[in-house]
């Protein structure tokens, strides 16, 4: 059973639905993970804040009006009254809910329940139009199978065992569409794989099925060597290791969500990255294959605070590094980026949320900086330290630019420098030139 995950754009409007038959529609078994519609759960998000703060007129004209698109795109949608007339019901009902949470006091919870209604929404609007057209298929609940625990993590088992019970009721059936982003927690309740998560969705049904293949089609053809917002010359990697792609989607490559590579990397799923626009395009690959001795791709992750630690206490003392990451263990802060020297430590952090309690534990250890509007650049690929040669060819690119911190052999696969945000273009550009003669 093959799993193909469709983003926002590619179910973005009822041409593009009616465009995703052709790539599904073939004899083989497969499960179909779509997304919200895109800009659906960024209207969600609005209606969930805008009853927050409480105005739930707001939040009822934000309502109005997403329903109503909805409603325009499924004339567009449908040729025939009875599956208008679904489509019709279907959107009141979903708007209905919505509007009930209106009533009164708004919880984290409803907010969860707001947001996982774009891809109820598109999943069932795509089944009933494959009604319409006479195409058998099965609309899988994922609310039934998908679920993460007290850790906020997947339940494999959990995953694998009601997957497997859901797919057993439809004996014979090839076609299965589910929703992508949205699942249960551990109470059962409502709740989400954070943003971009329907490709995490993807992964982890392609793992609990060791499917031969999880495609994940976009509106790029594949992952480029680097980021093609900002660098005008960027071409396709054609594959990537589990590990170089893990590090690539962590590190700012938008199009794939940071933690999915890893059930696919768990099961040996291969995981392809395909264009919804060039469907004949290649694509990236990433499958268990291992690279030597290359430089595969640049990525870039914004939004970072530098912190130095600067203390003598910390001169040939053991357990300084200790008391500095429970800080920020007790705020629930990832570190991405150490470096460190004999009297000072610097970090970078990408949640800011916590900082300034933070710095007022750390002031107790010595003198602290902050730099924030930071940017990781992180260099992908496979580099042994018996190679000799990647790190010149690094920093020969990067000799026009200041950086802040510098991170080498933590892995075998990355390579991170950090500069001022401002710089970011003028590095990447750098990179793109001194690593890829592009
Ligand atoms: N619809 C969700 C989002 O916009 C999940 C996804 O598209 O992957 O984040
Ligand atoms: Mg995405």
């Amino acid at each position: 059973m093959k799993v193909l995950k469709f983003g926002g754009t590619s179910v973005g409007s009822a041409e593009r639905m009616k465009k995703l038959v052709s790539l599904v529609q073939d004899d083989e078994p497969k499960i179909v993970v779509l997304s919200a519609m895109s800009g659906t759960t960024n209207a969600l998000l609005e209606i969930a804040n805008a009853l927050y703060e409480k105005d739930n007129g707001k939040a009822k004209l934000l309502c109005d009006a997403l329903e109503l698109k909805y409603q325009e795109v499924i004339k567009e949608l449908y040729a025939k009254k009875p599956a208008l007339e679904k489509a019709g019901g279907l959107i009141r009902d979903h708007f209905e809910h919505i509007r009930s949470f209106t009533l009164d006091m708004f919880t984290a919870n409803e907010e969860k329940a707001i947001l996982a209604q774009g891809e109820l929404l598109s999943t069932a609007m795509f089944h009933y139009y494959l009604e319409e057209i006479g195409i058998p298929s099965v609309l899988l609940p994922a609310l039934n199978f998908m679920r993460i625990d007290e850790n906020e993590e997947p339940d494999m088992n959990y995953i694998e065992s009601n997957l497997k019970d859901e797919l057993d009721k439809y004996k014979g059936q090839k076609l299965f569409i589910t929703q992508g982003y949205i699942c249960r927690n551990a109470f059962g309740e409502v709740d989400n794989l954070k943003r971009g998560g329907s490709d995490y969705t993807a992964t982890l049904v392609g793992a609990a099925l060791t499917s031969e293949e999880v495609q994940i089609w976009t509106d790029i053809d594949g992952m480029h060597n680097n980021d093609p917002r900002i660098v005008n010359k960027t071409v396709p990697v054609t594959e990537l290791s589990y590990d170089e792609a893990a590090e690539l989607a962590y590190f700012g490559a938008k199009i794939l969500h940071p933690t999915c590579v890893l059930p696919a990397q768990k099961r040996r799923v291969p995981v392809r990255l395909l264009n919804t626009m060039e469907p004949l395009a290649q694509g990236t690959l990433i499958s268990d294959r291992n690279f030597t001795d290359r430089i595969t791709a640049v990525a870039a992750k914004d939004g970072i605070t530098a912190i130095k630690i600067k203390s003598t206490r910390m001169l040939l003392a053991h357990g300084f590094l200790r008391s500095v990451f429970e800080v920020f263990e007790r705020y629930k802060t990832p570190i991405d980026m150490i470096t460190t020297s004999e009297v000072a430590v610097s970090l970078t952090i990408d949640n800011p949320k916590f900082l300034d309690p933070i710095i007022a534990e750390l002031v107790q250890f010595g003198t602290v900086e902050v730099d924030r509007d930071q940017t990781i650049i992180c260099i992908v690929g496979s580099f042994t330290a018996e190679k000799q040669g990647f790190a010149l060819k690094i920093f020969e690119s990067l000799k026009g630019i200041s950086l802040r911190m510098i991170s080498y052999g933590g892995s075998e696969n990355n390579v991170s420098v950090l500069v001022n945000t401002a710089s970011k273009k003028e590095a990447l550009m750098a990179l793109n030139k001194g690593l890829f003669n592009l």
